[in-house]
């Protein structure tokens, strides 16, 4: 039993052609008319095979196949299809088609199956449209309160649940998703970065999902005339946040796991002859042990203090979020291991340094994911890529785990 590549191949382009700006990359913001439409093409494949579709708590999407015995936990596959602004192809739609087809081979070679098969599609996993990554999910998780979804906005002052009103999702089943009724999940999603490739690899598995920590660094020093200040009478703020940055690389690379990044860097004045007196940036730091984690964030947070004061300045720190580590389920990996085997596919058990719906949904149930390679690691950008000989490999690797957990 394998899945059909050109099938796959048709619903990556059909999906792909609903994309608010053409010839920038993909564009396809949650709830938006792009959004619509290639919900709307998905809705009609799943018409074909008779899927139940319902849309779930937070306009999230589940269509059921029906399993033999009544009331069983479901198994659960699926991804995402909003995009970043101007983003790639494949980010949410690979485990979205994928998913899909596999869907499409069980109905139609009317495999046998115990329990329902539940394909969904989560709302809001970029964070594009309403700043706020894994929102859909977490909505139907129910964690993020009822109260605090007025306050869900986009750029333009639109709620979460105007949009969702406006574009036609209203849902049907408000429940909050619960974690007894669903027996496991896998998610298939590109990589995002070098390693399968660098390994010529077609698929890994990933076993845990880093734990990240963002934080918000303030140093404030003495704007002041940058010829008439001589250097031993200086409190650069800029020459302070260098020094720090350059210990946040050191750090981090000292325990060979952990990984930090200074993403945005704001300088102030910011003018050619004023030395800065103010510069705020922000800290992104990660490791799949929620330990390791905590050390090296510490250690980062406590090399700032005797920097600023050799250099009279002063700091504030402030942390943004923090997600711990997830550890996906020994049994969902040993199942996608076995798939991978029997397929005669070498596979790589791995870390996502990328969070994904399945950290959501891994808390409430046995949770798995199958990597496949991005080009060059490119991931949210026009370069994007996976090849579909990669895809059609990991579609089949997911029919035989899904095949399996649901007997
Ligand atoms: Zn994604």
């Amino acid at each position: 039993m394998k899945v059909n590549p050109k099938r796959i191949e048709s619903d990556i382009n059909e999906i792909n052609n609903h994309n608010s700006t053409p010839g920038h990359g993909i564009s396809r913001l949650t709830f938006t008319e792009e959004y619509m439409g290639a919900m709307n093409y998905i809705f009609k494949e799943l018409e074909k095979i008779g899927a139940q579709i319902t849309i779930m708590r937070g306009g999230n999407i589940k269509a059921r196949l029906e399993g033999s015995v009544k009331d069983a936990p479901s198994v659960m596959i699926g991804s995402h299809i909003d995009s970043v602004f101007q983003g790639g192809m494949f980010d949410g739609v690979v485990g979205t088609v994928t998913s899909l087809e596999v869907l499409r081979i069980i109905c139609e070679k009317n495999i046998p199956h115990k329990n329902p098969i539940d394909f969904v599609i989560f709302a809001e996993e970029d964070g594009s449209r309403f700043s706020s990554v894994l929102l859909g999910s977490r909505i139907w998780a129910g964690k993020v309160k009822d109260e605090d979804l007025p306050n869900i906005i986009d750029k333009d002052g639109i709620s979460y649940f105007e949009a969702l009103n406006k574009s036609g999702l209203i849902p049907n089943d408000k429940s909050i998703l619960d974690g007894k009724k669903i027996k496991a999940m896998i998610e298939p999603h590109i990589e995002q970065s070098l390693v399968l490739e660098s390994k010529g690899l077609s698929i890994g598995i990933v076993e845990t999902i880093a734990g990240i920590k963002q934080l918000e660094v303030v140093i404030e020093g003495v704007s002041n005339h940058a010829g008439a200040t001589p250097m031993n009478l200086r409190n650069d703020a800029l020459c302070g946040a260098a020094e720090i940055i350059l210990n946040v690389e050191r750090l981090a690379s000292d325990n060979g796991t952990s990984v930090a990044t200074v993403g945005l860097l704001e300088v102030n004045p910011g003018k050619n002859n004023i030395i800065p007196g103010r510069v705020r940036f922000t800290l992104d730091i990660r490791d799949k042990e929620d330990v390791i984690l905590n050390e090296v964030t510490e250690r980062i947070l406590n090399s700032i203090n005797p920097i600023c004061k050799n250099r009279g300045l002063t700091y504030t720190i402030k942390q943004v979020s923090y997600t711990k580590p997830v550890l996906l389920s020994r049994r969902v990996v040993e199942v996608i291991e076995k798939a991978a085997k029997n397929q005669d596919i070498n596979t790589l058990k791995m870390v996502s340094g990328a969070v994904h719906d399945s950290s959501v949904i891994a808390e409430l149930t046995d949770t798995g994911m199958i990597f496949v390679p991005s080009k060059k690691g490119r991931s949210h950008c026009p370069e994007e890529h996976s090849d579909l000989k990669d895809i059609e490999i990991a579609a089949n690797i997911l029919l035989e785990a899904v095949i399996e957990l649901s007997k």
